[in-house]
C-alpha cells in the first residue's frame, strides 16, 4: 500500500478542511489513517466496524485481545457506545474532556468485540487537539485509536517516529508536529467501585478526586514498589520497549552520577564493554558530570570514537517534568536507531506526571533497578 503523507499547520488549521475531509472519507470507508493527538500519534479507523479495527491490528502487530481505545468529538455520542455512565464520568467529562483522560464503561451493543479486543467494556476518550477532532468529526464520530506504533515499540511523538514504523501500512499519516504531553493517556475504570487507575498519564489521582469528591485506586501503585502486576488487560504485554537494555539507577541523585561515571569509564577502558556503546538519560542537572567523566576517561580516544562509545542525552530538567515526559520516547527511539546496547537512566520524582514517566520507563527497564 502506498501511504500518503500530509503536513497541517496548526497557525493556518482553516487550510486544512480538504485533508481532514479526506481523512475522514477514509475512515468511513474503512480504510487507516494517523493523526497527532495531544498524547502520541494515534492510528484511526471506524471504530463500529469490525473489519476497520482488525485492520489497525494488522498494522501494529499487535495481539487481538489488546482493546483500542475510542475516540469521539462530542459528549452526546458518549451514549452510543457506553451503557452505565455514573454521574462521575460527566463531571470528569465536563473538567477534563477534551483531554488525556480515558474513561472505560459497560460497552454497547454498536461496537465489535474487535474493537475492544473481547471484552465486555470499551475505553473512551476525547482528544485535545483540533487535527484529531477534525478527523474524528469528518470521520463519522467513532474512531478507535491506539497509539501509532508498531507494538512492543515506544509510543510515537512525531511523525517520523509514525513513518518508520507504519509507512507503507497505513492509507495516510497527518503531521500535526510534535505530541505536546508525549505520553498516552489516563486510563480510568469506571466500572468497578471505588474508580480504578489502570494507567498513570497526565491526570494524576489527585486530581481526579478533587474532582468526583472520592477516592480513586492506581492498581499499578508507585512504580518503584513491588506490587507492580499488571491488572489491565493488553498490559501484559511488554509496553514501550526500546532495543537495548534499559537499566534504572534510584538513590541520591550524586551517587547515581558516580555509578553511571563508573560504567562510562568501563565502557572506555579497554577491560569494559569492547565495541559496545552505551546511552545514557540524563537531567540536566547530572548531565554536566557525564561530561565531565568524558573528558578524564576518553582524553586519550579520538572523538568520533568516543561518541561511538558513550551517547549522553538530556531529558530536560528534573525542576519540569512535563518537559522530561514529552522527551522520553524520542529519545528511546533515538537509541533504537543508534544501537546502542544498554541505556542507563536515573529516575525521576513520582508526583504529578511523573509518576506516569517513571510507569512508562519501569516498564520499558523489564523492572530492572539498581538501588545505589
Ligand atoms: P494504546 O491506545 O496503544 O495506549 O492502548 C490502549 C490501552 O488501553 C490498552 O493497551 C489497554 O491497556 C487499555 N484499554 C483499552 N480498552 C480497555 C478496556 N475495555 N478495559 C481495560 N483496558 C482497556
Ligand atoms: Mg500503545
Amino acid at each position: 500500500m502506498i501511504t500518503k503523507h500530509y503536513k497541517i499547520d496548526r497557525k493556518n488549521i482553516e487550510t486544512a478542511s480538504a485533508i481532514l475531509s479526506e481523512a475522514g472519507e477514509t475512515i468511513r470507508n474503512g480504510g487507516l489513517v494517523v493523526f497527532p493527538t495531544e498524547t502520541v500519534y494515534g492510528l484511526g479507523a471506524n471504530a463500529l466496524r469490525e473489519e476497520a479495527s482488525k485492520k489497525i491490528y494488522r498494522a501494529k502487530g499487535r495481539p487481538s485481545d489488546n482493546p483500542l481505545i475510542i475516540h469521539i468529538a462530542n459528549l452526546k455520542d458518549l451514549p452510543t457506545i457506553a451503557k452505565e455512565i455514573p454521574n462521575a464520568a460527566y463531571l470528569l467529562a465536563k473538567k477534563f474532556w477534551p483531554g488525556p483522560l480515558t474513561m472505560i464503561f459497560n460497552k454497547s451493543k454498536d461496537v465489535p468485540d474487535t474493537t475492544t479486543g473481547g471484552l465486555s467494556s470499551v475505553a473512551v476518550r476525547m482528544p485535545d487537539d483540533e487535527i484529531a477532532l477534525g478527523v474524528i468529526r469528518c470521520g463519522g464520530g467513532f474512531v478507535a485509536a491506539p497509539s501509532a506504533n508498531t507494538s512492543g515499540r515506544p509510543s510515537p511523538t512525531k511523525a517520523c517516529h509514525v513513518a518508520d514504523d507504519l509507512d507503507g501500512k497505513v492509507d495516510m499519516i497527518i503531521d500535526g508536529g510534535d505530541c505536546t504531553i508525549g505520553l498516552e493517556s489516563t486510563i480510568l475504570d469506571m466500572t468497578v467501585s471505588p474508580f480504578a487507575i489502570l494507567r498513570p498519564g497526565a491526570i494524576t489521582a489527585e486530581m481526579l478526586e478533587e474532582v468526583i469528591k472520592e477516592k480513586v485506586t492506581s492498581s499499578s501503585g508507585k512504580a518503584l514498589k513491588e506490587d507492580t502486576a499488571p491488572k489491565a488487560p493488553g498490559m501484559k504485554y511488554r509496553h514501550y520497549s526500546p532495543k537495548a537494555k534499559l537499566v534504572l539507577i534510584a538513590g541520591e541523585v550524586g551517587k547515581v552520577a558516580d555509578y553511571i561515571n563508573e560504567r562510562i569509564g568501563e565502557a572506555l577502558s579497554d577491560g569494559g564493554v569492547n565495541g559496545d556503546c552505551i546511552g545514557i538519560i540524563a537531567s540536566e542537572e547530572i548531565a554536566n558530570r557525564y561530561s565531565e567523566e568524558l573528558r578524564r576517561a576518553g582524553s586519550n580516544l579520538e572523538s568520533t570514537d568516543l561518541q561511538k562509545r558513550v551517547i549522553v542525552k538530556t531529558i530536560g530538567n528534573r525542576a519540569d517534568a512535563s518537559g522530561i515526559a514529552a522527551n522520553l520516547y524520542r529519545i528511546l527511539r533515538e537509541f533504537d536507531a543508534e544501537d546502542v546496547s544498554v541505556i542507563y537512566s536515573e529516575v525521576f520524582p513520582e508526583e504529578g506526571i511523573g509518576i506516569a514517566i517513571m510507569n512508562r520507563l519501569t516498564k520499558a527497564a523489564g523492572y530492572e533497578i539498581i538501588y545505589v
